[in-house]
């Protein structure tokens, strides 16, 4: 039995707007000597089958995860179902019809980049999104590619966020329904940096009333304060703690694999939480056996 090392619980390969595979994502778990990896891909479960089989031999445990986008109170709120089954039918046939009103969302931003005198290759941007789930992303790094903007960030801040002029909204979950579909697929629902929202607090308060689970309370974009906050706050509301790089690739950012753990007692905390969701969700047991 070796040491507890740590679990990362939140990370995005090329199946959503990672730049990199799930082969890639593992050998920097490994490489992190984190005991616990998940692959969360935003809106999007196919990529698990690659990252279960790459992690096959290296020790890790995996979790099978996704981020799912809502809206609520007026913002974007991103929601983790950890531990979830991919295999779910509800989850996947809604999941499929959210990935073709992306492609659909890709192709409208380009129409208004090309509108405003900044035209992109859709082909060429379709084929770096290849399976994954065309994101705003994956625009802006075409649009550094090209020249357009000195920066990825330079991209969002003039021309991608909302009431910018490429903006094009996505469709999106409620928070409740979004939590219900994690639930039905057995998983546990996680609302994800809260640092991002305006009033994190309301978010919480209407994610408890939907059945919310946890909270990411350690994330690299919460620094050492704000760590202590929410974490009182999910000690209070009775929420499981969630850790998380929110890696995106590449390696030389803020956000490295395994930046954010969650130690062995809140891991602990979770696998049971995890066990007795799985157990009365109907779905197949979990396996958390190191691969
Ligand atoms: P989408 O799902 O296509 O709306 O893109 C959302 C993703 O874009 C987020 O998960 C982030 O990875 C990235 N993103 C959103 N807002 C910004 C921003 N202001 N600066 C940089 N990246 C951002
Ligand atoms: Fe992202
Ligand atoms: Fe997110
Ligand atoms: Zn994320």
């Amino acid at each position: 039995m070796t040491a507890f090392r740590g679990a990362d619980l939140h990370c995005h390969s090329t199946f959503s707007d990672g730049v990199e595979p799930p082969a890639q994502l593992v050998a920097r778990g490994v490489e992190a000597g984190l005991s616990v990896l998940a692959l969360s891909d935003h809106d999007a479960v196919h990529g698990l089958p690659e990252f279960e089989a790459a992690a096959k031999g290296t020790g890790l445990v995996t979790v099978t995860a996704t981020e799912l986008s809502t809206r609520c109170d007026g913002d974007d709120v991103h929601v983790l179902g950890l531990f979830l089954d991919p295999e779910e039918p509800e989850l996947r046939a809604r999941l499929a019809v959210f990935r073709e009103d992306r492609d659909a969302r890709g192709e409208a931003m380009i129409g208004k980049l090309a509108a405003l005198g900044m035209p992109l290759d859709l082909a060429e941007v379709r084929a770096v999104v290849g399976e994954g789930a065309f994101g705003r992303p994956h625009i802006a790094r075409a649009m550094v590619a090209k020249g357009y903007v000195k920066s990825f960030d330079e991209a969002f801040e003039a021309f991608l966020t909302r009431g910018k002029p490429a903006y094009v909204p996505k469709p999106k979950w409620t928070l409740e329904e979004a939590i219900a579909a994690i639930r039905k697929a057995g998983g546990l629902s996680v609302i994800a940096h809260p640092i991002w929202y305006r009033d994190p607090e309301k978010v919480v308060a209407l994610g408890i009333a939907a059945g919310l689970d946890g909270l990411e309370v350690i994330h690299v974009d919460q620094d050492g304060q704000k760590e202590n906050a929410f974490g009182l706050l999910a000690e209070r509301e009775g929420l499981l703690k969630s850790a998380g790089s929110d890696y995106h690739g590449p390696p030389e950012g803020r956000k490295r694999v395994g930046a954010c753990r969650l130690d062995e007692d809140h891991w602990n905390r979770m696998v049971v939480a995890a066990s007795k969701r799985r157990a009365e969700s109907g779905r197949p047991p979990l396996d958390l056996s190191p691969r």
